[in-house]
């Protein structure tokens, strides 16, 4: 046969073999699938300049064409180095700037081209001096050599750092089964370039059969297990062997002298032995090697029996998890791994359909709690492990094309949990629980035989964690009910609040309406016993009828103060704001209230930075109620010839307050108050010390009130946004320790809307 009949044959062989390849392909998968097209690109323009290089060889083409084919097949051999290079970055979901190196390969073979075919009409040799002569195509070649090498590299970095990336073994191993295409195909293009195409063709053909195989093929064979296999196989021949030679040489020796004595039958006899020995001699080196390299081997029954033993009668979940895991982990040798426990809840979507979710909380196993997920009834993974009695491999997850459509939520949390298998637990039907385990130490994947194990462990589990689930819920329940005990108690407790302050109220309201309805009808006794005894002095009716209206008066004012503890306690003070200046209503109480109880009672009142404050933005009339009290009170609990302070400052920015607000501080040298009743003071009809041994009148040293002032003042700070809080270091009537009442009122009204919320819940940090 002829070279150009051998050419033609192989040639026919070749299209055959393309033809085979691409059924295969498009039997098995799906062209829309990126991958598959460009493998199937990949492959034509491979076929594509094999042909041409038959062409080449066949001396069949034009004159013309004749001399451009070799170049041509040259810029072939680039562009399927750039197309492989696509291929890799497809098949390693490589993440990065590929437009960029596209634009870089594309200048790179443009400037190999134009260089080559001299466009610019460059001179041949391009460079002559120092006893070099550079020639343009030696330059075009080495540009094209350096540029396919540069390729070639960066998806062999790429390779390596996917490889160290993961950790999961299966991928590791499919890794490695792409590692030997890279090798192939690097090693193909390198003997096409050093001028020997046809072994070149070769290697690359080989290359994108193994291509073909890693692709399309989700099981591969793993590699290592097969190096491991080899390995023993080698160990054991030479063992043989050795064994062999050395029998024969004693019997050589031993029986040489035996009348009889047949080297065959001796070497027959060793060949025997040798045969029945060589199996089980494998076998003992086979496990020699595997517990050298991977280290691991259990014994299946032994680790059920314990694992039976060991998880039986648990009911606490977190105990369940941890000792399930540690017995798994100790016969397979992983690293992590926990124990989900799954939950299925419906909910009602929109347009009154229900939708199924299945909640994953993770059990305190081995090391820390892993977050909880959410798997949609419908979405694939849910499907198959609710359905299918069977571990899941998150290789499969990634890989197989029946999960390809899950959430992307829900690949999130698989991928974040670094897990190599994931195994499920029934009970009664019911999908329950989920082992989910981390990749072995060894470095080795699960194997058919460490999944059966699994999943019968799982099977026992059912039981266990069934009860402890029951158990727990139990303990749950038992707790909410404690709780809500706890709540009961809170309520009649409260409710029992209510009732004295009920009990209160009126104790209160009689003792404090008594004295003026007393003296109103004192007073009108006299004028009717006057009036029947004759015409009335009109001196003397002036007066009676003023202490009457005195009377009233104050029975008014008891009364107003308790209407406006009611409004306060329903949240219905109503406040009619406009801009305030502090400074004149606080100057004009002093003056125009107590500036005759302060000279009587020898006290001293300053005030100090209360000018600068801006106007804000508040009820005037209830600022007047609210200042007034606080005074009163400051000279109620001051003695004689003590001093009242009264101080303004503007709050600006910071976190607390947000907003801009002004600080009121009415300090006094009184009896302070003892650090129990800071808060309490502000509680309605709350009266430190007992109501009776109060002096009566409303600035008396100690006068009584009805213990209702600091409730409605705080009640009106707070209406307008605000906070109230008391200050002291205790209460003593010999040392005056003295009191100081702060006051936080926000400058703009806006902050009327959140009246009432505890927006100031945290103790604002200025005091
Ligand atoms: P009252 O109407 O009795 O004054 P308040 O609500 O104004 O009621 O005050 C409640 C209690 O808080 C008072 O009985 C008093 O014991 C205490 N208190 C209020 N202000 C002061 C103060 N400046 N110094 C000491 N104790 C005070």
């Amino acid at each position: 046969m002829s070279i150009t009949d051998l050419t033609i044959v192989l040639l026919s062989l070749g299209s055959a073999l393309y033809l085979l390849i691409l059924g295969v392909i498009l039997k098995r998968r799906s062209i829309r699938e990126g991958i598959v097209s460009l493998l199937i690109l990949y492959i034509t323009a491979y076929f594509l300049w094999v042909l041409g290089q038959g062409l080449l060889r066949l001396e069949l083409t034009a004159s013309g064409i004749d001399e451009l084919l070799p170049r041509l097949l040259l810029y072939g051999l680039l562009l399927l180095s750039l197309l492989f290079f696509q291929l890799n970055w497809s098949f390693l979901r490589w993440q990065g700037h590929l437009w960029a190196v596209w634009t870089g390969s594309v200048l790179w073979l443009a400037f190999v081209v134009t260089l080559n075919e001299n466009w610019l009409g460059l001179p041949d040799p391009l460079w002559v001096g120092q006893g070099l002569t550079v020639h343009r195509a030696a330059a075009s070649f080495s540009v094209a050599v350096i540029g396919w090498a540069g390729l070639m590299g960066m998806v062999t970095v790429q390779t390596i750092m996917s490889y160290y990336r993961t950790h999961e073994p299966l991928h590791r191993n499919r890794l490695t089964s792409w590692s030997i295409v890279l090798g192939l195909t690097t090693v193909g293009g390198a003997l096409f370039l050093a001028d020997y195409p046809i072994l070149g063709d070769g290697f690359y053909l080989i290359g994108i059969l193994i291509a073909l195989y890693v692709v399309l093929v989700y099981r591969l064979p793993d590699v290592r297990q097969m190096a491991r296999r080899s390995l023993s196989y080698v160990i054991s021949t030479f063992l043989a062997v050795g064994i062999y030679t050395v029998g024969i040489l004693l019997t050589q020796y031993a029986f040489q002298s035996v009348p009889g004595y047949s080297p065959y039958l001796a070497g027959a006899t060793m060949a025997l032995i040798l045969v029945i020995l060589f199996a089980p001699l494998q076998g003992v080196v086979q496990r020699f090697i595997n517990r050298l390299i991977s280290g691991a081997s259990y014994d299946s029954s032994r680790t059920l029996r314990e694992y039976s033993i060991g998880i039986s009668n648990i009911l606490d979940l977190d105990r369940l998890a941890t000792i399930a895991l540690g017995l798994i982990s100790e016969a397979l040798e992983i690293r992590r791994g926990t124990l989900f426990l799954v939950n299925y809840e419906e909910e009602e979507e929109d347009e009154g359909e229900t939708i199924g979710y299945f909640y994953l909380r993770s059990l305190k196993g081995m090391g820390d709690q892993l977050p909880p997920g959410v798997l949609a009834a419908d979405s694939p993974v849910a499907v198959y492990l609710a359905a299918e009695n069977r571990p899941l491999t998150q290789y499969d997850i990634d890989l197989l094309p029946r999960f390809r459509d899950i959430f992307p939520e829900e690949r999130t949390w698989l991928t974040s949990l670094r897990m190599a298998v994931y195994v499920p637990i029934y009970a009664h039907g019911e999908w329950i629980g989920l082992l989910a385990l981390g990749s072995k130490l060894s470095g080795d994947r699960y194997f058919d035989n460490d999944l059966t194990l699994l999943s019968t462990l799982a099977g026992q589990t059912a039981v266990a964690l069934e009860n402890a689930r029951l158990f727990n819920d139990l303990k749950i329940r038992n707790i909410e009910i404690e709780k809500l005990n706890q709540e009961l108690t809170e309520v009649n407790q409260e409710l029992a609040r209510l009732d004295q302050a009920k009990s209160d109220f009126i104790g209160v309201a009689s003792h404090e309406l008594r004295t003026p309805l007393t003296h109103v009808r004192g007073y009108n006794d006299i004028l009717r016993d006057m009036l029947e005894a004759g015409p009335l002095p009109p001196n003397n009716g002036l007066e009676m009828v003023n202490a009457v209206k005195k009377g009233v008066d104050r029975l008014e004012r008891i009364v107003n103060t308790m209407l406006d503890v009611s409004q306060i306690d329903t949240k219905t003070l109503d406040l009619r704001a406009s801009p305030t200046s502090l400074a004149p209503i606080i100057s004009q109480i002093v003056e125009e209230t107590y500036a005759e109880a302060l000279i009587e009672r020898n006290l001293t009142l300053t005030t100090e930075g209360l000018a600068d404050l801006p106007a804000i933005v508040a009820d005037d009339e209830r600022l007047e109620q609210l200042f007034s009290h606080l005074i009163q009170n400051g000279i109620k609990y001051t003695p004689d010839g003590g001093q009242i302070q009264i101080a303004g400052y503007l709050r600006e920015g910071g976190m607390l307050p947000p907003h801009p607000m002004v600080e009121i501080v009415i300090k006094d040298s009184g009896i302070g108050i003892a650090p129990d009743d800071l808060e309490r003071i502000f509680e309605k009809f709350y009266r430190v010390g007992e109501a009776k041994l109060h002096s009566t009148g409303s600035t008396k040293f100690k006068g009584a009130g009805p213990g209702l002032g600091l409730t409605i003042a705080r009640g009106i700070v707070e209406a307008h946004g605000g906070r109230i809080w008391a200050e002291s270091p205790g209460y003593d009537e010999e040392s005056c320790p003295g009191t100081t009442f702060h006051l936080l009122l926000p400058v703009q009204l806006s902050r009327l809307e959140v009246a009432g919320s505890d927006i100031f819940a945290a103790e604002p940090s200025l005091a």
